[in-house]
């Protein structure tokens, strides 16, 4: 699907043709989206924001149309409820800060589930430390999925926020959001979604879900590195105080008291990624004209024909096997040190991640070193896992002459 459209797909890697599958960590870039960056610098290039000049007023009216696309995207068209950040990570810091300066104090309790990335970890660890509350987190079954009745069980009256991935960036999972959202706000509990992995496998509408947070990196959707989305219900961010301060975020400062501006730019200190913005808004008009849904099919196909080819081969142990999944497959091979595969498809030009993938507490809990991780994007196809696969079978025979 659309594989052309990428330029970087064309490199020869060890005079091998490249077979890209590590989308998890970062996707590849169309034409559209390297175009609108160099445009943006060539027609555009000034400050948002204040600017009474024309250049100025052209670049805020882009960043401003990006914050509008995203909010599309997304299901609000409430601008307000959209921050543009540096990524997951940023976004999921700016609101374990701001949520916590408001509503944590000591001995409340923040859930999170066994799978997530660190990056929805630690800054709620940083929290609990800072307010001397308690960190919880929602065990697994056997079959790696979440545990419904646990996490019931966990919650409590000092239960304030729980903090879940959609999709897990270690094993694929689709977690259920909403059933979780419901659970959490039936007793008054706010829910955080980590849509770093499933914003560009997934059709996501916050106001149908009803999450009351929900952030994504644009360079895992084929947009530009360095820019990301916090969205928040507008109730909810205009409870909350600034994480940064600075220019753009106040109102009016004097030495003795500063006011701060509105929603959303209060929680946007500095000037912003603009040309990043626009690159983004260009990265989803380019995802939206394919159609998320056909992006979602194409993808679980390719997941299918990966699955049945993978266990087709000796020794192969594929994590969470029978749970639905969105891009992203973990394996390991028996008796085999997943880097030492890694390399060996490396050499043949095959893009693969090994390792922890930023989630030790559930490498922990698989007991294993790390695992392979094979992610897809819309450019993949068949012909790519059939060059994985033979990749992979001979990786095979040479570790285990
Ligand atoms: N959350 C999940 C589920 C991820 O997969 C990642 C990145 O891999 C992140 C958060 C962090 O994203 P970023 O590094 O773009 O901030």
């Amino acid at each position: 699907m659309n594989s052309s459209d990428f330029p970087i797909l064309k490199e020869k890697i060890y005079n091998s043709d490249l077979v890209y599958l590590d989308n998890a960590a970062t996707t590849q870039k169309p034409q559209v989206v390297i175009d609108a960056i160099s445009y943006a610098y060539s027609h555009f290039n000034a400050n948002v924001h204040r600017g009474v000049h024309h250049l100025s007023q052209l670049a805020t009216k882009h960043h401003e149309n990006a914050r509008k696309k995203v909010g599309d995207f997304l299901g609000t068209d409430n601008p307000s409820e959209i921050i543009f950040t540096k990524g997951t990570t940023d976004s999921i810091n700016l609101l374990a800060f701001s949520l916590g300066e408001e509503f944590i104090k000591t001995g409340d309790e923040i859930v999170v589930s066994a799978l997530e990335h660190h990056s929805n970890i630690v800054p709620w660890q940083m929290l609990c430390k800072r307010k001397q509350a308690r960190l919880k987190v929602i065990p697994l079954k056997t079959d790696l999925s979440i545990d419904i009745d646990a996490f019931k069980s966990l919650l409590t009256e000092k239960t304030k926020i729980v903090s879940i991935a959609h999709v897990s960036n270690v094993l694929g999972i689709i977690n259920p959001i909403e059933e979780i959202i419901r659970i959490a706000h039936s007793r008054g509990i706010l829910v955080c979604v980590d849509a770093a992995q499933s914003a560009p496998h997934l059709p996501i509408n916050v106001k149908s879900i009803d999450c009351d947070f929900l952030a994504f990196s644009a360079h895992k959707i084929y947009g530009p590195t360095g820019v990301g989305v916090l969205y928040g219900k507008q109730e909810l961010l205009s409870k909350i105080p600034p994480y940064q301060g600075g220019g753009e975020m106040i109102s009016h400062v004097s030495f003795d008291h500063t006011t701060y501006n509105e929603l959303p730019y209060k929680f946007e200190a500095g000037t912003p990624d603009f040309i990043g913005s626009f690159a983004l808004a260009k990265a989803l008009d380019y995802l939206q004209e394919i159609g998320v849904e056909k992006v979602k099919n194409h993808e679980a196909e390719l997941i299918d024909y990966a699955q049945a080819e993978l266990k087709k081969i000796e020794g192969v142990i594929i994590y969470a096997l029978s749970l639905p999944k969105a891009g992203v497959i973990s394996f390991n091979i028996k008796d085999q040190h997943p880097y030492d595969v890694g390399m060996l498809l490396d050499q043949q030009g095959v893009a693969v991640r090994t390792g922890h993938h930023c989630a030790e507490p559930l490498i922990d809990l698989l007991c294993v070193p790390g695992t392979i991780r094979l992610s897809v994007a819309l450019y993949n196809s068949k012909e790519d896992i059939d060059k994985f696969v033979s990749a992979l079978k001979k990786a095979l025979l040479l570790l285990r002459k």
